[in-house]
């Protein structure tokens, strides 16, 4: 399946999502135990046992689709290959989803960055492929950068989705497929399409 990036709709979009979790979300996770799709399902997971609103367990369940950014029809294969996967994700959130969501996923990389700057007990939970990437992407935050990040109106439910980013790398934790969220994931949907009036 090779999408068209405008055709995609309120009302397709989250069948589309579900195409990328059966068709992709088996690749595997740089140095995980765990599959993009188990990850990603497993954060969700987490968040829906421990009672988390709705915006967090989807805004977990989104939170890396941008590593499947090639399916998403940005400009050329080399822009794909060198994109932030954050940033390409955001960028289809952003269309169909709550600010919050498309934040989520737009500031996890971010989010990391921040809490090892201020968080000692938090450099502890990360893996080894987390810590080696943390190096790639700049490392703990600056205070100037700490301070900036505080700014961010949703910073409460980044750090929710970044905690549950390191908790779903269990390779013991079985969870419902997409389906059992599908609903949810509409319901966001149609919270920003009927916000946008
Ligand atoms: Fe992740």
């Amino acid at each position: 399946m090779t999408p068209d990036m405008n055709s995609l709709n309120r009302d397709n979009i989250v069948d589309y999502l579900a195409s990328i979790f059966r068709d992709r979300g088996s690749e595997e996770y740089l140095g995980e135990p765990v599959t993009i799709g188990q990850h990603m399902l497993q954060g969700a997971t987490i968040a829906e046992r421990n009672g988390q609103p709705e915006e967090i367990i989807v805004g977990a369940l989104l939170h890396d689709i941008g590593h499947f950014t090639s399916a998403f029809g940005t400009f050329t294969m080399e822009d794909t290959e060198d994109r932030h996967h954050e940033d390409a994700g955001a960028e289809i959130l952003d269309r169909f989803f709550p600010a919050v969501i498309a934040d989520c996923c737009r500031y996890h990389v971010a989010a990391k960055r921040y809490l090892c700057a201020t968080r000692p007990e938090y450099f502890a939970r990360l893996s080894a492929a987390s810590v080696h990437s943390l190096n790639l992407q700049g490392g703990p935050m600056q205070p100037d950068e700490v301070a900036a990040f505080e700014e961010n109106p949703h910073l409460r439910q980044i750090i929710a989705v970044r905690y549950l980013d390191e908790a779903g790398k269990d390779p013991e934790l079985s969870t419902p497929g997409f389906g059992h969220f599908a609903p949810m994931v509409q319901r966001m949907v149609d919270r920003h399409a009927e916000m946008l009036g």
